[in-house]
């Protein structure tokens, strides 16, 4: 058998066949030759018309060690389509790459599962490259009919470059949590292209948002998307709870402080002698009583250590006012346990009432943004709707960024968040 023919039938290039084979100190250069004599734009417009010649090279599959380079004429041809003169499209290359479409699909492939430093050593390619790469086969793959059935979203910024940046990030419920759409910024500007590119139509068809509780979503979502159903992402809520917590433990070390003096001053002269064995340590150390009582206060109680349910149950005995603010949250966490959802809104209200009276300020100002937000937040509870998802995908940005992608610009981390959480499905070549 020629080596032309085994060439041939081994790399099996559509619209060309192998011209020649030559062995190089930097690889085997194969020359093709074309089939067809069409010349098509990638706009869809075809002629025979050349308008000039030239050759050109591009990077393929290495064969066993040896790298490959596929060498062809290319032409160019005056578009009238495009009104300008234009590179033609080649079957086995996207429009403007220097490697064939096999290697680039292996090289998206495997940024969806390992680090870029692999990659280049693997491919022997440059970092620059992969990051090209990855951008122009998320811009072929990335449908726009993806947005076509689209009802139930989330949105929600992530933080990149060290919480300095911000993407905004829309996902679909309806489908697992993919991302559909992601771009720079978190303000209401930034979701409203959202909405410009998802079109009048489309974004008529949504019947549910769930955000979190700041005003730029919902102001775009007001402008853009008055029919659907705004729900108060759960996560954000229990957070506002969290930070409640944090924020009644700085207060409430300033309370325990007092009742601690006025207890001395009762008490007489200080005993002597070291104080009797399981008496709670004297509150004067603000930053390490704040840290003995934060976890037991924040963590699920079911995950709680036996030290920290020791903390909690003194905290109960003593009658302190964090016995109080764990109470609030694990009540306002309740809502989202509730066996009949249909109990929501008394649930909320009961909390409501309880939280405005408690006499707790971070608690009294949490209970105002929940009492302006009640119509969202029992929305979410009612359409079972969560942005858990969308978190997931901060630490994923993160596991992103660890693989050595997504530190140069938003474009960059944008095509890898639609690689990697766009439910894109990359075809390896050996698996067609
Ligand atoms: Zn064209």
């Amino acid at each position: 058998m020629r080596a032309t023919t085994a060439f041939n039938k081994m790399l099996a290039i559509p619209g060309a066949c192998v011209a020649a084979v030559t062995f190089t100190p930097e690889g085997i250069v194969v020359d093709l030759k074309r089939r067809g004599k069409r010349l098509r734009c990638s706009c869809g417009w075809s002629t025979r018309a050349v308008y000039d010649r030239s050759t050109r090279s591009w990077r393929g599959l290495d064969l066993g060690a040896s790298k490959l380079v596929l060498r062809a004429e290319i032409r160019r041809l005056a578009c009238r389509g495009c009104g300008r003169v234009r590179t033609e499209d080649v079957p086995w290359a996207r429009p403007g790459s220097r490697f064939t479409g096999d290697f680039e699909d292996v090289v998206a492939w495997l940024a969806q599962r390992m680090d870029k430093t692999a990659i280049t050593r693997l491919l022997r390619c440059s970092w620059a490259a992969v990051a090209n790469i990855v951008a122009r086969v998320v811009a072929d793959q990335l449908d726009d009919a993806r947005l076509d059935e689209v009802y139930r979203i989330g949105v929600d910024e992530v933080s990149y470059r060290k919480g300095h940046r911000y993407l905004t990030v829309v996902a679909d419920h309806d489908r697992d949590g993919a991302v559909i759409w992601a771009g720079e910024g978190k303000k209401a500007a930034t979701l409203q292209q959202f909405y410009d590119q998802l079109g009048q139509t489309r974004t008529a068809q949504l019947q549910a948002v769930s955000m979190d509780l700041g005003a730029a979503f919902k102001k775009a979502t007001d402008a853009k998307a008055p029919q659907a159903r705004q729900c108060a992402d759960p996560f954000h809520v229990i957070a506002l709870a969290n930070e409640a917590i944090d924020k009644a433990l700085r207060w409430a070390w300033n309370i325990e402080r007092d009742k601690a003096k006025h207890a001395a001053a009762a008490a007489g002269p200080k005993p002597r002698g070291r104080p009797p064995a399981g008496s709670p340590p004297p509150p004067r150390d603000q930053a390490r009583w704040v840290k003995h009582t934060r976890w037991a206060l924040l963590k699920d109680p079911d995950q709680l250590k036996p030290k920290q349910l020791e903390v909690l149950h003194e905290l109960r005995r003593t009658g302190s006012v964090l016995y109080r603010c764990w109470q609030l949250k694990e009540g306002l966490r309740d809502l989202y346990r509730l066996s009949d959802p249909a109990d929501a809104p008394a649930h909320l209200d009961w909390w409501l009432a309880w939280a405005c009276r408690s006499r707790i300020p971070a608690f009294v100002a949490l209970s105002k943004t929940v009492r302006t937000n009640r119509d969202r937040i029992l929305a979410a509870v009612e359409l079972g709707l969560s942005n858990s998802k969308l978190e997931g995908l901060n630490s994923k940005i993160r596991l992103i960024n660890h693989r050595g992608y997504g530190h140069h610009s938003a474009a960059a981390l944008i095509a890898m968040i639609y690689l990697c959480c766009g439910g894109l499905t990359i075809q390896l070549p050996t698996e067609r």
